[in-house]
Parts: structure tokens; C-alpha cells; sequence
């Protein structure tokens, strides 16, 4: 075994030591699940005021709407208690600012390898993608119209959020 993690694994075990969701039920205890993007900028729970144990987080590049997330949402509104959806990308997504040429030209020169045939799903107009994000979810036969969904836009130097949907 490598000791590639070995800071890691023992932050862990200091985690463990004062560790609280034990016998914990795993369902969305705030009834929230949010779909958003992997940028580092973005404390899912924190910009919403939440904490562990309170919200299904579903986190891709982007934030979109994908096949996977769906079933997320599925499982979220029928099995673990949730019933307000919030869909927020961000400001300054490297997902909305680089063409899929100009991601490839970029993995083809950090890999050294060709790259072409890698697709990304880059975001050519934000907000209109965010409304076709939405109306999937809201459309989806197996979310319950009693689940409100929303979509928002995640301000990276504010921290602020802005419903557009
Ligand atoms: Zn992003």
C-alpha cells in the first residue's frame, strides 16, 4: 500500500474521534436535495445554511441535470425525504467559459495524449441549459409534483444565490 493518503487518513481518524452521525438514518433531514457543480468554490451545505445530515448533494461539472442526477432525485423524493429540489450552477464555471475544442486542446496538452474523442458537455448558454435542467426534473414522471424544484445561479465572489428558475 502507498502512502499516497496518509494525511488524509489521519485527519480521518481525528474526524472519528468526535464523530456524531453514528446510527444516523441517512435520509435529507431539511427535506433538500441540490444538484451543483465540483468547483471547489462552492460549500454546498454552508451557502444554504445547512449542515451534515440535512441534504442529498448529486455534484458533476456543471451542475446538470444528467441521467445519473435524475436517479438521484428519484430515490431523494421517494426514499429519503426529499421535497425541494434546488438546481444551482455557479459564476465563472470553467464548464460555461471553455469551448469542448478548447478543453480537449487542454487535456490533449496536460495528458500528452489525444484527447478529441473525450467529451466534456460544455454549457454554451447557462441560464438557458439551468431552464432545461429544471423542466427534466419537473417533468419527470417519478418526482411528484408535490417536490418544488428551483433553479439558481451560485455568485463564486458574492456567495450569494439568485433563483432564475
Ligand atoms: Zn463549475
Amino acid at each position: 500500500m502507498s502512502h499516497d493518503f496518509d494525511d488524509l487518513l489521519e485527519a480521518n481518524r481525528r474526524f472519528a474521534e468526535s464523530f456524531a452521525l453514528s446510527g444516523f438514518d441517512g435520509v435529507a433531514h431539511a427535506g433538500v436535495a441540490l444538484v451543483t457543480c465540483m468547483d471547489s468554490r462552492i460549500d454546498p451545505l454552508g451557502m444554504l445554511g445547512l449542515e451534515p445530515g440535512d441534504a442529498k448533494i448529486f455534484r458533476n461539472p456543471g451542475g446538470r441535470v444528467t441521467q445519473a442526477a435524475l436517479e438521484a432525485l428519484v430515490l431523494g423524493a421517494h426514499l429519503l425525504n426529499v421535497s425541494r429540489i434546488l438546481v444551482v450552477p455557479h459564476t465563472r464555471c470553467a464548464m460555461t467559459s471553455n469551448t469542448e475544442h478548447e478543453l480537449r486542446e487542454k487535456i490533449s496538452r496536460s495528458s500528452g495524449q489525444d484527447a478529441s474523442w473525450q467529451t466534456f458537455h460544455v454549457i454554451e448558454d447557462q441560464i438557458a441549459a439551468l431552464h432545461e435542467d429544471v423542466q427534466k426534473v419537473r417533468a419527470h414522471p417519478l418526482i411528484p409534483d408535490t417536490v418544488k424544484v428551483g433553479g439558481f445561479l451560485y455568485d463564486v465572489d458574492t456567495g450569494l444565490i439568485e433563483q432564475k428558475v
